[in-house]
């Protein structure tokens, strides 16, 4: 048994058994990636589908992810792959591919646009080993590396990650803990400590998906982006806030997707605070 200290949860996990994210395990005595390059997704997107708007805009990028999550969104357009039981299948038969093989793959794809590595799908962090050893190796050949993740990990793991990665979306839910907790399974302070240090070495833009009844108000909007107003990424810009549209899915099928008019309304409140704010999926 060992104490696995990447998030919040703390798990105390067995020898060959899983913790809460499924994928973490203990291997002679030591807490470790399970998931360490299992691929169970690999494509090249556009960069602004990550989302990051403001950062190489127009090019491509070579996103991968792999299986597990920390957090316990009821509405994740990813559950296959993240936390429902499916997600345990994708244990069994994912694609293991090394940093290496990764890197090159990258590089292949650079006459196709792409300029580097997004770790991305399900929550990377959970996984950080894979994503320092690639990232690592994949700069050291001129890519950039990106990370799309829901920042609820301890600092300690930051600092792995902060000499690889250039570029983040991180997830900001909200901005009451009581969502967080109740709703998501997650622990809002843990996330504001890890967005407030990215920002210091990092590119970050952040994301916050408006659901109905949970997230809507203009006060909380209003309470976000005063705090994100407050935040400046290395070069000195502000923050940019990706303000998206709920569409019902998974385990929250009981309300419908979110009012257009809502989500462009939250824009104009953010605007009261931030220079850059963009609305998705509208
Ligand atoms: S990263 Fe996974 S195993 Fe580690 S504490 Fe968090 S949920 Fe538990």
């Amino acid at each position: 048994m060992a104490k696995c200290s990447v998030c919040f949860r703390h798990c105390d996990i067995q020898e060959g058994k899983l913790g809460f994210c499924g994928g973490r395990t203990t291997r002679d005595g030591r807490v470790e990636a399970y998931n360490y390059g299992c691929i169970t997704s690999l494509a090249l997107d556009p960069i602004e589908k990550k989302p990051l708007a403001r950062f190489y805009p127009g090019s491509r990028i070579l996103s991968v992810g792999s299986f597990g999550c920390n957090l316990r969104c009821p509405f994740c357009q990813n559950h296959e792959i993240s936390w429902s039981e499916q997600a345990r299948e994708f244990a069994k038969t994912a694609e293991t591919l090394s940093p290496e093989t990764l890197v090159d793959i990258a590089l292949q794809t650079q006459t196709r646009g792409n300029i580097g590595i997004a770790f991305t799908y399900n929550e990377p962090l959970i996984g950080y080993e894979f994503v320092r050893d690639t990232a690592t190796l994949a700069k050291a050949r001129g890519l950039k590396n990106v990370m799309v993740s829901n920042g609820t990990a301890d600092l300690s793991v930051l600092q792995e990650l902060k000499p690889c990665v250039d570029a983040m979306n991180i997830d900001l839910k909200g901005f009451t803990d009581s969502y967080y907790k109740d709703v998501l399974g997650g622990d809002r302070a843990m996330v504001m400590a890890f967005i407030e240090e990215a920002v210091k070495t990092a590119h970050v833009e952040l994301t916050t998906l408006i659901v109905p009844g949970e997230n809507d108000s203009e006060e909380e909007m209003r309470e976000l982006s005063r705090w994100v107003g407050g935040l400046r990424n290395p070069d000195g810009e502000a923050v940019p806030l990706h303000i998206s549209r709920f569409f019902p899915r998974f385990h929250m099928q009981d309300r419908a997707a979110t009012n257009v008019r809502t989500v462009y309304r939250l824009a104009e409140v953010a605007r009261e605070n931030l220079p850059y704010v963009y609305v998705g999926n509208c």
